[in-house]
Formats: structure tokens, sequence, C-alpha cells
């Protein structure tokens, strides 16, 4: 374990284009031809390596793509979706049936809480969300119906860092899975050497890193990616968030210079988190020493890619907030819009927007108050000049 490191997996993979290109060829192709009849028949009932069917069942690009993250989060086999949320869906539906139980962490992100509260009861699948930083919540929500413990590893926008060690033991010793959305921490952190049984990533973020397109990946053993495409069972297959191979083109050659991207917004973060901190402004950061999970985050990472690159300003108040964010905007510290990982700054405030989906009174209880904003900080080449301009709004509001 102490030896992988996940940004070598993705360096080590050698890829040749059709000609000897340098990338792999995009087949634009929907769907694939045999030479022998009989073979398409074998391909229907199961995966033959290098053979393809058709593109909402595997493409040879989404392999490549699926592949690398395979190597970067350290598990035998991936597969990638149209988006996070479809990455998300896709595997709590193929693990869970009716009248099972997922036991969930209460800081996650608002489409995955909105998923959990509104739309499973409809298939009879009842989630419970508790304080998933206290064991003794989390064994006590577990029931003989429980299929999957459930967290981010980072949480969004919260940025409490899960102790997964110990929520591996708890679903190992009660039979369940761990399910964990890595989007926050890519690199930062590995999920699955930590016991997790499946990651799952918003590609959208951190991982493109561009903005320009939406994405999700799921990670996982062999077993439990080809039941993904099972053409009589699979939820990726039957229910089709299909990756364009364009897209997924794109996202491998992005996915090279994620390594280079982590450590500078973790270093920029850190850099303008400490400075904001010491002048008395109330700031969530894992990072800092005075983050609640602060040790743990350092028994959890690959250290060389830092503490992440998002941190949460706390204004106190939803005009301050809204202040603070406008003039951010004005001089061009970045765009006020809701996602994450982009080169250039971005920030929302989560109360309002994409965390809206969880009712006030648990907002209030997991400290998720109106005058919060989220800042995923960009690629800036000098966060001193970053810091002066936040520090210069800030005073303004
Ligand atoms: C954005 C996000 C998602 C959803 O991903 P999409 O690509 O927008 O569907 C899921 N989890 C987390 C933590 C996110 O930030």
């Amino acid at each position: 374990m102490s030896n992988f490191n996940p940004a070598e997996q993705i360096q080590d993979l050698q890829y040749f284009g059709e000609f000897g290109g340098v990338n792999p060829s995009i087949t634009d192709s929907s769907t694939f031809t045999f030479l022998q009849a009989g073979k398409m028949e074998e391909l229907f009932e199961k995966e033959i390596e290098g053979c393809y069917l058709y593109s909402r069942h595997w493409n040879p690009m989404n392999k490549y793509l699926s592949n690398a993250l395979a190597k970067m989060e350290g598990t035998e086999s991936a597969s990638v979706t149209g988006s996070g949320m479809a990455a998300i869906t896709n595997v709590i539906l193929q693990i869970c049936s009716s009248g099972d139980e997922i036991v969930s962490s209460r800081t996650i992100y608002g489409g995955t809480y909105a998923f959990f509260k509104n739309f499973l009861p409809k298939f009879g699948i009842k989630v419970t969300f508790v304080d998933s930083t206290d064991m003794s919540k989390v064994r006590a929500a577990i029931t003989s119906k429980t299929k999957i413990i459930y967290c981010e590893s980072i949480s969004n926008p919260m940025l409490e860092i899960a102790d997964l060690p110990a929520l591996s033991k708890i679903a190992k010793e009660f039979g369940c899975k761990l399910v964990v959305d890595n989007t926050f921490s890519p690199l930062m952190i590995s999920p699955a050497l930590h016991g997790a049984d499946v990651v799952a990533h918003s590609m959208t973020k951190f991982i493109n890193g561009m903005s320009d397109c939406v994405a999700g990946a799921i990670c996982g053993t062999k077993e439990f990616i080809d039941s993904l495409s099972d053409v009589n069972s699979g939820a990726s297959m039957l229910l089709g968030p299909v990756l364009d191979s364009f897209r997924s083109a794109s996202i491998l050659k992005n996915m090279r210079t994620l390594h280079v991207r982590m450590k500078q917004h973790s270093a920029n973060a850190l850099y303008i988190t400490t400075k904001l901190s010491a002048d008395g402004n109330k700031i969530i950061y894992p990072g800092l020493p005075n983050h609640p999970q602060h040790q743990l985050m350092q028994t959890i990472w690959n250290s060389e890619f830092g503490f992440g690159g998002l941190f949460v300003i706390d204004m106190q108040t939803k005009e301050n907030a809204n202040k603070l964010m406008e003039l951010m905007q004005n001089n061009n510290v970045g765009y006020l819009a809701v996602s994450l990982g982009n080169y250039k700054t971005l920030f929302s405030a989560p109360g309002g927007s994409t965390s809206s989906e969880i009712p006030e009174e648990e907002r209030i209880a997991i400290g998720l108050t109106d005058g919060l904003v989220r800042v995923s900080i960009g690629l800036d080449n000098n966060p001193e000049r970053t810091y002066q301009l936040i520090k210069k709004c800030i005073e303004q509001v």
C-alpha cells in the first residue's frame, strides 16, 4: 500500500493510437461488426477482452479511460458514465433491491441527498442519514437489511473527512459494501486502499478540470463492474448513462495532467486559507490545524497531493456571502458559479444552491448555514496575489 502512487499509475499507461498516435484513436461508431455470427452470441453472454458489441455496452475509448481510472484508484476495474449522478445512481440501483437499506453520511452532495431521500423510497429502498464521523452512530443505524454504507471521502460542502478504515471495518463486520464518492479528492485519497468496495467520481470536477463537460466514473472489483454492463441485469446497460467517446477521449488527455493540477490547487488553497485564517476570518479547510479531521486526513492521504482545492469562508449571513461573491467576481478572483475543480476559481453559496435539497433543520444540524461561501480555488500562478484580492473583497463587505 505504501508504494502505491496513483499519479505514477496514470503516467505508466502506454496507449498507442491506431497509426502509432500518441493518443489512442477515438472509435466513431455506435456499433461493431463481427466476422463470425457465433461470436456475437457469445458476447451477449459474457465480456470478451478486446471485443465490442454496441457503444452503450462498451466502446474502446471508454475502456481506455476506465482502465486509467481503475489504475488511479487501485481497483481491479472501472467504468465511465455520462455524469457523476449516473455513476452514483447506477451503483446504488445495482446493489440494492426493494426492501434494502442504506446508511449514509448526512453531509453529502445535495443531488445525492435528494436521490436518497426523495427518489429511492419509490423503490422501497430506505436511507438513514447519520453523523458518519461518529462510529457508534453508524453502527446503531445498521440493520439486517443494510446493504451499503455511503459517504464522501471529503464531503460537499462541509469538507468533513471520512474515517475510511473505521467505516470499512464496520462494513465488513456487517457484510455490507462501503461506497465512497471521491469527487473532491482524486489522487489525494485512495478509498479502495482503505477498504472501500466501490469508488464513485463526478469527473465533471477535478478529474477533467476544464468545466467543459459532465461525466462520471465507477471503480470497483471486476465482478462488480462486469455486473453493471450485464445485458440482462446491469444498471449501466439498462439505464443507459453512456459517456460519449469524444468526451471520453478529452477527459483521458486531461487526466494526464491531474497530478500537476491537484498539487497546485492544494498549494494555493493552503496558502490562501492560512493567511485568511490568520486575519481572523472563519475558514473551513482540512489543511488548517483547527479542522476537526486535520490529523485524520494525514493518516489516510497520499501526502504529496495536499489537502485539496476547496475551502469554505463563513461570512455569517446570506447578505454578506452574496456581497462577497459579487465582489470576487467583479474583481476577477473567479466566477460565481456552481461546480468545482476548474482552472479558474469558482465560488457559490451552497445553502441556497448545491445543498438546497437538504432540509433547513438538517443544514443547521451540520453547520451548513446561509453565510457559507464554498471556494474551489483555481490554478492561480501566484497565491499571494489571489489572497490580496480576496482580502480586499472581504474588507469591502
Ligand atoms: C458534482 C458532484 C456530484 C454529481 O456529479 P455530476 O457530474 O454533476 O452529475 C456528485 N458528488 C459530488 C461530491 C459532487 O461534487
